[in-house]
Protein backbone atom coordinates (compact mmCIF):
# COMPACT_ATOMS: atom_id res chain seq x y z
CA UNK A 1 0.00 0.00 0.00
CA UNK A 2 2.00 2.90 -1.09
CA UNK A 3 0.88 6.41 -0.08
CA UNK A 4 -0.07 7.19 -4.15
CA UNK A 5 -2.86 4.25 -3.76
CA UNK A 6 -4.33 5.79 -1.01
CA UNK A 7 -8.15 7.68 -1.31
CA UNK A 8 -8.18 11.45 0.05
CA UNK A 9 -11.05 11.73 2.71
CA UNK A 10 -13.22 14.34 0.83
CA UNK A 11 -12.97 11.47 -1.99
CA UNK A 12 -13.65 8.71 0.31
CA UNK A 13 -16.62 10.89 1.71
CA UNK A 14 -18.07 12.28 -2.11
CA UNK A 15 -17.99 8.82 -3.12
CA UNK A 16 -19.37 6.74 0.12
CA UNK A 17 -22.47 9.87 -0.23
CA UNK A 18 -23.33 8.54 -3.54
CA UNK A 19 -23.65 4.90 -2.60
CA UNK A 20 -25.48 6.19 0.75
CA UNK A 21 -29.04 6.86 -0.86
CA UNK A 22 -31.65 7.58 1.55
CA UNK A 23 -33.76 4.55 2.95
CA UNK A 24 -36.92 6.00 2.25
CA UNK A 25 -38.78 3.88 4.78
CA UNK A 26 -40.83 6.63 7.33
CA UNK A 27 -42.99 5.94 10.47
CA UNK A 28 -44.74 7.86 12.18
CA UNK A 29 -43.95 8.52 15.86
CA UNK A 30 -44.92 10.30 19.08
CA UNK A 31 -43.31 13.89 19.52
CA UNK A 32 -42.10 12.95 22.71
CA UNK A 33 -39.91 9.91 20.82
CA UNK A 34 -38.63 11.88 18.28
CA UNK A 35 -35.10 13.54 18.92
CA UNK A 36 -32.61 13.14 17.00
CA UNK A 37 -34.71 11.31 14.06
CA UNK A 38 -34.78 12.97 10.63
CA UNK A 39 -38.09 14.64 9.35
CA UNK A 40 -39.46 12.83 6.62
CA UNK A 41 -41.72 16.07 5.57
CA UNK A 42 -41.67 19.38 5.44
CA UNK A 43 -43.38 20.61 9.03
CA UNK A 44 -45.75 23.42 8.37
CA UNK A 45 -47.82 25.09 10.58
CA UNK A 46 -51.56 25.09 10.19
CA UNK A 47 -52.35 28.05 12.88
CA UNK A 48 -50.64 31.31 14.15
CA UNK A 49 -48.90 31.19 17.39
CA UNK A 50 -50.08 32.82 18.97
CA UNK A 51 -53.19 31.78 17.95
CA UNK A 52 -54.68 35.27 20.16
CA UNK A 53 -53.37 38.44 21.58
CA UNK A 54 -52.05 37.86 24.98
CA UNK A 55 -50.02 40.10 27.67
CA UNK A 56 -46.53 39.50 28.41
CA UNK A 57 -46.34 40.95 31.44
CA UNK A 58 -48.47 40.74 34.88
CA UNK A 59 -50.23 44.59 35.04
CA UNK A 60 -53.27 45.98 33.17
CA UNK A 61 -54.85 46.30 29.86
CA UNK A 62 -55.77 49.33 28.57
CA UNK A 63 -57.07 51.69 26.04
CA UNK A 64 -54.56 54.35 25.35
CA UNK A 65 -57.52 57.25 25.01
CA UNK A 66 -59.27 56.34 28.16
CA UNK A 67 -55.65 56.99 30.15
CA UNK A 68 -55.68 61.09 30.22
CA UNK A 69 -59.40 60.45 31.67
CA UNK A 70 -59.44 61.13 35.62
CA UNK A 71 -55.98 62.25 35.95
CA UNK A 72 -54.79 58.62 35.05
CA UNK A 73 -57.03 57.26 37.79
CA UNK A 74 -59.08 54.50 36.68
CA UNK A 75 -61.54 52.08 37.05
CA UNK A 76 -60.47 48.24 37.58
CA UNK A 77 -63.10 45.78 35.44
CA UNK A 78 -62.40 42.51 34.58
CA UNK A 79 -59.79 40.28 36.40
CA UNK A 80 -58.06 38.09 33.15
CA UNK A 81 -55.65 34.63 33.95
CA UNK A 82 -54.01 33.01 31.93
CA UNK A 83 -56.36 30.55 30.04
CA UNK A 84 -59.19 32.08 30.63
CA UNK A 85 -61.42 33.90 28.26
CA UNK A 86 -62.03 37.67 28.65
CA UNK A 87 -64.86 40.54 27.49
CA UNK A 88 -64.09 43.81 25.40
CA UNK A 89 -62.95 46.28 27.75
CA UNK A 90 -65.50 48.78 29.00
CA UNK A 91 -65.44 52.61 28.33
CA UNK A 92 -62.73 54.08 30.94
CA UNK A 93 -62.27 51.11 32.58
CA UNK A 94 -58.70 48.87 32.83
CA UNK A 95 -58.22 45.23 32.93
CA UNK A 96 -56.18 43.74 35.57
CA UNK A 97 -54.68 40.78 33.44
CA UNK A 98 -51.47 38.49 33.88
CA UNK A 99 -48.92 36.56 31.65
CA UNK A 100 -50.29 34.99 28.70
CA UNK A 101 -53.84 35.80 29.45
CA UNK A 102 -55.58 37.32 26.28
CA UNK A 103 -55.78 40.68 26.17
CA UNK A 104 -59.23 42.02 26.26
CA UNK A 105 -60.89 43.90 22.69
CA UNK A 106 -60.59 47.55 22.84
CA UNK A 107 -57.03 47.51 24.60
CA UNK A 108 -54.31 48.43 23.28
CA UNK A 109 -51.40 48.18 25.43
CA UNK A 110 -50.73 46.45 28.60
CA UNK A 111 -48.62 48.63 31.27
CA UNK A 112 -46.59 46.04 34.05
CA UNK A 113 -47.81 46.49 37.56
CA UNK A 114 -44.94 47.83 38.88
CA UNK A 115 -45.53 50.93 37.04
CA UNK A 116 -49.22 51.37 38.64
CA UNK A 117 -50.11 52.69 41.49
CA UNK A 118 -52.86 51.11 43.20
CA UNK A 119 -55.08 53.28 44.33
CA UNK A 120 -58.11 51.30 46.76
CA UNK A 121 -60.09 48.08 45.67
CA UNK A 122 -61.32 49.04 42.34
CA UNK A 123 -58.71 51.65 41.35
CA UNK A 124 -55.85 52.26 39.94
CA UNK A 125 -53.52 55.45 38.74
CA UNK A 126 -51.19 55.13 35.54
CA UNK A 127 -48.00 57.47 36.06
CA UNK A 128 -46.77 57.28 32.48
CA UNK A 129 -48.36 56.83 28.79
CA UNK A 130 -47.45 53.51 27.30
CA UNK A 131 -46.80 53.21 23.75
CA UNK A 132 -49.50 52.00 21.51
CA UNK A 133 -49.17 47.78 21.26
CA UNK A 134 -46.84 47.77 24.48
CA UNK A 135 -46.24 44.69 26.40
CA UNK A 136 -49.18 42.68 23.86
CA UNK A 137 -47.96 39.90 21.81
CA UNK A 138 -49.50 39.89 18.98
CA UNK A 139 -51.47 36.83 17.23
CA UNK A 140 -49.30 35.23 14.90
CA UNK A 141 -46.09 37.38 16.04
CA UNK A 142 -43.98 34.26 16.36
CA UNK A 143 -45.30 31.46 13.73
CA UNK A 144 -47.34 32.37 10.36
CA UNK A 145 -50.01 29.93 9.08
CA UNK A 146 -48.86 27.80 6.37
CA UNK A 147 -45.02 28.33 6.98
CA UNK A 148 -42.32 25.82 6.61
CA UNK A 149 -41.00 26.02 10.08
CA UNK A 150 -38.85 23.07 9.27
CA UNK A 151 -37.79 21.48 6.38
CA UNK A 152 -37.57 17.74 5.09
CA UNK A 153 -33.90 16.31 5.88
CA UNK A 154 -33.71 18.21 9.18
CA UNK A 155 -32.41 16.45 12.19
CA UNK A 156 -34.94 16.96 14.99
CA UNK A 157 -33.47 18.49 18.24
CA UNK A 158 -35.28 18.97 21.82
CA UNK A 159 -36.11 22.59 20.50
CA UNK A 160 -37.42 21.62 17.52
CA UNK A 161 -39.96 19.16 19.32
CA UNK A 162 -40.90 22.09 21.31
CA UNK A 163 -42.07 23.87 18.28
CA UNK A 164 -43.74 21.07 16.77
CA UNK A 165 -45.64 20.54 19.94
CA UNK A 166 -46.39 24.26 19.66
CA UNK A 167 -48.05 23.89 16.58
CA UNK A 168 -50.72 20.92 17.95
CA UNK A 169 -48.74 18.08 16.53
CA UNK A 170 -48.48 14.74 18.72
CA UNK A 171 -46.37 13.28 16.02
CA UNK A 172 -44.73 13.49 13.66
CA UNK A 173 -43.51 11.35 10.18
CA UNK A 174 -39.61 10.77 10.15
CA UNK A 175 -37.40 8.53 8.36
CA UNK A 176 -37.15 4.85 9.97
CA UNK A 177 -33.68 4.02 11.81
CA UNK A 178 -31.18 2.25 9.40
CA UNK A 179 -30.80 -1.75 10.73
CA UNK A 180 -26.82 -1.77 11.18
CA UNK A 181 -24.65 -4.73 11.85
CA UNK A 182 -21.99 -4.76 14.00
CA UNK A 183 -19.22 -7.08 14.74
CA UNK A 184 -15.48 -6.52 15.98
CA UNK A 185 -12.91 -9.24 14.54
CA UNK A 186 -9.50 -10.21 16.27
CA UNK A 187 -8.46 -13.75 18.49
CA UNK A 188 -7.43 -11.16 20.77
CA UNK A 189 -9.99 -9.98 21.85
CA UNK A 190 -12.33 -10.38 24.91
CA UNK A 191 -15.28 -9.30 26.50
CA UNK A 192 -15.23 -6.92 29.41
CA UNK A 193 -16.47 -9.38 32.52
CA UNK A 194 -15.66 -12.29 30.81
CA UNK A 195 -11.76 -12.33 32.42
CA UNK A 196 -11.05 -10.51 35.78
CA UNK A 197 -9.01 -7.90 34.23
CA UNK A 198 -5.89 -9.56 36.58
CA UNK A 199 -6.23 -12.63 34.77
CA UNK A 200 -6.07 -11.44 31.05
CA UNK A 201 -3.61 -13.65 29.17
CA UNK A 202 -0.84 -12.00 27.77
CA UNK A 203 -1.67 -10.94 24.26
CA UNK A 204 -5.41 -10.80 24.88
CA UNK A 205 -6.90 -7.22 25.06
CA UNK A 206 -10.58 -6.46 26.22
CA UNK A 207 -12.87 -5.41 23.32
CA UNK A 208 -13.36 -1.56 23.43
CA UNK A 209 -14.28 -0.75 19.62
CA UNK A 210 -17.76 -2.75 20.31
CA UNK A 211 -18.86 0.00 23.11
CA UNK A 212 -18.27 2.78 21.50
CA UNK A 213 -19.22 2.01 17.99
CA UNK A 214 -22.62 0.92 18.91
CA UNK A 215 -23.16 3.55 20.91
CA UNK A 216 -22.24 6.10 18.75
CA UNK A 217 -24.37 4.33 16.08
CA UNK A 218 -27.20 4.42 18.58
CA UNK A 219 -26.98 7.97 18.71
CA UNK A 220 -27.18 8.76 15.13
CA UNK A 221 -30.92 6.94 15.43
CA UNK A 222 -29.46 3.29 14.26
CA UNK A 223 -31.18 0.07 14.80
CA UNK A 224 -27.92 -2.04 16.20
CA UNK A 225 -27.67 -5.59 15.69
CA UNK A 226 -24.42 -6.51 17.99
CA UNK A 227 -23.19 -9.83 16.01
CA UNK A 228 -20.15 -9.36 18.78
CA UNK A 229 -16.88 -10.53 18.20
CA UNK A 230 -15.80 -13.01 15.49
CA UNK A 231 -12.51 -14.39 15.44
CA UNK A 232 -9.88 -14.10 12.75
CA UNK A 233 -11.01 -17.12 10.90
CA UNK A 234 -11.89 -16.21 6.71
CA UNK A 235 -15.27 -18.95 7.08
CA UNK A 236 -16.16 -17.43 10.01
CA UNK A 237 -15.80 -14.07 8.76
CA UNK A 238 -17.59 -14.90 5.60
CA UNK A 239 -20.56 -16.72 7.47
CA UNK A 240 -21.02 -13.64 9.95
CA UNK A 241 -21.01 -11.30 6.43
CA UNK A 242 -23.55 -13.98 4.83
CA UNK A 243 -25.71 -14.02 7.89
CA UNK A 244 -26.00 -9.94 8.12
CA UNK A 245 -26.48 -9.14 4.96
CA UNK A 246 -29.96 -10.79 5.00
CA UNK A 247 -31.67 -8.23 7.09
CA UNK A 248 -29.85 -5.10 7.36
CA UNK A 249 -29.00 -1.58 5.26
CA UNK A 250 -25.54 -1.75 6.69
CA UNK A 251 -22.55 -3.86 8.08
CA UNK A 252 -20.19 -2.39 10.42
CA UNK A 253 -17.12 -4.21 11.26
CA UNK A 254 -13.80 -3.37 13.34
CA UNK A 255 -10.63 -4.67 12.61
CA UNK A 256 -9.16 -7.15 9.89
CA UNK A 257 -9.10 -4.99 6.98
CA UNK A 258 -5.52 -4.17 6.51
CA UNK A 259 -2.76 -6.30 4.88
CA UNK A 260 -1.47 -8.44 7.50
CA UNK A 261 -2.06 -12.26 7.27
CA UNK A 262 -5.24 -12.36 9.69
CA UNK A 263 -7.03 -9.92 7.97
CA UNK A 264 -9.97 -11.63 6.58
CA UNK A 265 -12.51 -8.92 6.38
CA UNK A 266 -11.82 -7.40 2.51
CA UNK A 267 -11.51 -11.16 0.91
CA UNK A 268 -14.64 -12.23 2.53
CA UNK A 269 -16.32 -8.96 1.25
CA UNK A 270 -15.08 -9.76 -1.88
CA UNK A 271 -16.39 -13.74 -1.43
CA UNK A 272 -20.05 -11.88 -1.14
CA UNK A 273 -20.03 -8.81 -2.89
CA UNK A 274 -17.67 -5.84 -3.87
CA UNK A 275 -15.01 -3.78 -2.45
CA UNK A 276 -15.37 -0.54 -3.79
CA UNK A 277 -12.90 1.48 -1.70
CA UNK A 278 -9.88 0.65 0.40
CA UNK A 279 -6.93 2.34 2.63
CA UNK A 280 -7.46 6.17 3.33
CA UNK A 281 -4.77 8.95 3.02
CA UNK A 282 -5.35 9.77 6.82
CA UNK A 283 -3.54 9.96 10.13
CA UNK A 284 -4.93 7.78 12.50
CA UNK A 285 -7.70 5.51 9.91
CA UNK A 286 -5.39 4.26 6.68
CA UNK A 287 -7.15 0.79 6.73
CA UNK A 288 -11.02 1.59 5.53
CA UNK A 289 -13.01 -0.11 3.73
CA UNK A 290 -16.76 0.16 2.35
CA UNK A 291 -18.24 -2.56 -0.15
CA UNK A 292 -21.52 -4.38 -0.83
CA UNK A 293 -22.62 -7.86 0.60
CA UNK A 294 -25.07 -9.25 -2.04
CA UNK A 295 -28.00 -10.61 0.02
CA UNK A 296 -27.45 -14.52 -0.84
CA UNK A 297 -31.58 -15.44 -0.60
CA UNK A 298 -32.35 -11.86 -2.79
CA UNK A 299 -30.12 -11.22 -5.35
CA UNK A 300 -31.79 -7.59 -6.14
CA UNK A 301 -31.00 -6.69 -2.34
CA UNK A 302 -27.33 -5.65 -0.77
CA UNK A 303 -26.09 -4.14 2.35
CA UNK A 304 -23.86 -1.62 2.57
CA UNK A 305 -20.54 -2.69 4.37
CA UNK A 306 -18.11 -0.58 6.15
CA UNK A 307 -14.81 -2.08 7.69
CA UNK A 308 -13.36 0.16 9.80
CA UNK A 309 -9.63 -0.38 11.79
CA UNK A 310 -8.92 -2.06 14.67
CA UNK A 311 -6.80 0.42 16.77
CA UNK A 312 -9.58 2.56 19.01
CA UNK A 313 -8.54 5.94 18.12
CA UNK A 314 -8.50 5.06 14.16
CA UNK A 315 -11.63 3.39 14.17
CA UNK A 316 -13.28 6.37 16.54
CA UNK A 317 -12.17 8.66 13.81
CA UNK A 318 -12.92 7.06 10.55
CA UNK A 319 -16.75 6.70 12.18
CA UNK A 320 -16.78 10.47 12.75
CA UNK A 321 -15.66 11.00 9.41
CA UNK A 322 -17.37 9.22 7.46
CA UNK A 323 -19.85 6.62 8.72
CA UNK A 324 -21.50 9.42 10.58
CA UNK A 325 -22.20 11.16 7.64
CA UNK A 326 -22.81 7.83 5.79
CA UNK A 327 -26.18 6.99 8.39
CA UNK A 328 -26.86 10.14 8.32
CA UNK A 329 -27.64 10.18 4.42
CA UNK A 330 -29.36 6.87 4.91
CA UNK A 331 -32.27 8.79 6.92
CA UNK A 332 -32.64 11.42 4.70
CA UNK A 333 -30.54 13.82 6.41
CA UNK A 334 -29.50 16.79 4.77
CA UNK A 335 -26.62 18.51 7.07
CA UNK A 336 -24.47 15.76 7.10
CA UNK A 337 -21.07 17.24 8.22
CA UNK A 338 -19.30 19.34 10.89
CA UNK A 339 -18.38 22.90 10.10
CA UNK A 340 -14.94 23.36 11.78
CA UNK A 341 -13.53 26.51 13.63
CA UNK A 342 -10.80 27.93 13.69
CA UNK A 343 -8.91 28.06 16.83
CA UNK A 344 -5.29 29.53 18.01
CA UNK A 345 -2.52 26.21 18.72
CA UNK A 346 -1.07 26.27 21.62
CA UNK A 347 1.18 23.85 21.01
CA UNK A 348 4.16 22.64 17.85
CA UNK A 349 3.67 19.74 15.80
CA UNK A 350 7.18 20.48 14.20
CA UNK A 351 7.07 16.94 12.28
CA UNK A 352 4.11 16.83 9.05
CA UNK A 353 2.47 14.40 8.14
CA UNK A 354 1.99 12.75 4.11
CA UNK A 355 -1.29 11.97 5.13
CA UNK A 356 -3.72 14.61 6.48
CA UNK A 357 -3.91 14.22 10.36
CA UNK A 358 -6.57 14.35 13.13
CA UNK A 359 -4.95 15.31 16.25
CA UNK A 360 -6.66 15.08 19.80
CA UNK A 361 -7.03 18.42 21.23
CA UNK A 362 -8.76 20.32 24.04
CA UNK A 363 -9.39 23.81 24.72
CA UNK A 364 -7.67 25.31 27.07
CA UNK A 365 -9.04 28.51 29.28
CA UNK A 366 -7.08 30.95 26.98
CA UNK A 367 -9.76 29.30 24.03
CA UNK A 368 -6.79 28.37 22.42
CA UNK A 369 -5.79 24.05 22.05
CA UNK A 370 -3.93 21.77 23.94
CA UNK A 371 -2.37 18.49 22.14
CA UNK A 372 -2.43 15.46 23.73
CA UNK A 373 0.86 14.03 24.22
CA UNK A 374 0.86 10.84 22.96
CA UNK A 375 -1.08 10.81 19.36
CA UNK A 376 -0.94 7.17 18.96
CA UNK A 377 -3.95 5.45 17.22
CA UNK A 378 -3.90 2.98 20.19
CA UNK A 379 -4.41 5.21 22.97
CA UNK A 380 -8.19 5.84 23.62
CA UNK A 381 -7.46 8.00 26.92
CA UNK A 382 -6.30 10.54 23.88
CA UNK A 383 -9.91 10.61 22.72
CA UNK A 384 -11.40 11.00 26.41
CA UNK A 385 -9.21 13.83 27.40
CA UNK A 386 -9.75 15.75 24.27
CA UNK A 387 -12.63 17.44 23.55
CA UNK A 388 -11.93 17.41 19.70
CA UNK A 389 -9.89 17.01 17.12
CA UNK A 390 -7.78 19.14 14.71
CA UNK A 391 -8.17 18.86 10.97
CA UNK A 392 -4.73 19.47 10.01
CA UNK A 393 -4.01 19.49 6.24
CA UNK A 394 -1.29 16.93 5.08
CA UNK A 395 2.17 17.80 4.59
CA UNK A 396 1.48 20.95 7.75
CA UNK A 397 3.48 21.44 10.14
CA UNK A 398 1.92 23.77 13.20
CA UNK A 399 3.46 26.37 15.39
CA UNK A 400 2.03 27.85 18.60
CA UNK A 401 0.24 30.66 17.32
CA UNK A 402 -1.18 29.19 14.27
CA UNK A 403 -4.92 28.58 13.56
CA UNK A 404 -6.19 25.41 13.01
CA UNK A 405 -9.40 23.78 11.87
CA UNK A 406 -11.22 22.76 15.19
CA UNK A 407 -13.90 20.02 15.18
CA UNK A 408 -15.22 19.85 18.38
CA UNK A 409 -16.71 16.37 19.29
CA UNK A 410 -19.71 17.67 21.15
CA UNK A 411 -21.00 18.37 17.36
CA UNK A 412 -19.36 15.33 15.69
CA UNK A 413 -20.89 12.46 18.35
CA UNK A 414 -24.49 13.99 18.45
P1 LIG B 1 -6.45 -4.86 13.19
O1 LIG B 1 -7.07 -3.71 12.46
O2 LIG B 1 -7.36 -6.03 13.32
O3 LIG B 1 -5.11 -5.19 12.62
O4 LIG B 1 -6.19 -4.35 14.68
C1 LIG B 1 -5.32 -3.26 14.92
C2 LIG B 1 -5.12 -3.09 16.39
O5 LIG B 1 -6.36 -2.75 17.00
C3 LIG B 1 -4.64 -4.33 17.10
O6 LIG B 1 -3.72 -3.93 18.12
C4 LIG B 1 -5.88 -4.88 17.73
O7 LIG B 1 -5.63 -5.67 18.86
C5 LIG B 1 -6.66 -3.64 18.06
N1 LIG B 1 -8.08 -3.89 18.06
C6 LIG B 1 -8.77 -4.51 17.09
N2 LIG B 1 -10.07 -4.61 17.38
C7 LIG B 1 -10.22 -4.03 18.60
C8 LIG B 1 -11.34 -3.81 19.45
N3 LIG B 1 -12.54 -4.22 19.11
N4 LIG B 1 -11.12 -3.17 20.64
C9 LIG B 1 -9.89 -2.75 20.96
N5 LIG B 1 -8.82 -2.92 20.19
C10 LIG B 1 -8.95 -3.56 19.03
MG1 LIG C 1 -7.14 -7.97 13.86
Amino acid sequence: MNSSSLISLDDALHKLLLFAKPLNRVSNVSTFKADGCVLAQDLVSAMQVPSFDNSAMDGYAVRLADLSLNEGVLKLGQRILAGHSSSPLNKGEVARIFTGAPVPLGADAVVMQEEVIVVDDSHVRFQTLPTLGQCIRKKGEDIDKDIVLLTQGTRLDPMSLGLAASIGLPSLTVSDKPKVALFSTGDELVMPGDIEPYLLPTGSIFNSNRFFLRSLLERLGCDVTDMGNIPDDPEKTVSALYQAAMNHDLILTSGGVSVGEADFVKPAVQTLGELQLWALSIKPGKPFAYGYIKNQSNPDKQAHFIGLPGNPVSSLVTFLMLVRPFVLSLQGCLDLTVKPTLKRADFALPKSDKRREFLRVKRNQNDGLDLFPNQSSGVLTSAVWADGLVDNPAGTSIAPGDLVKFLSFNDLMS
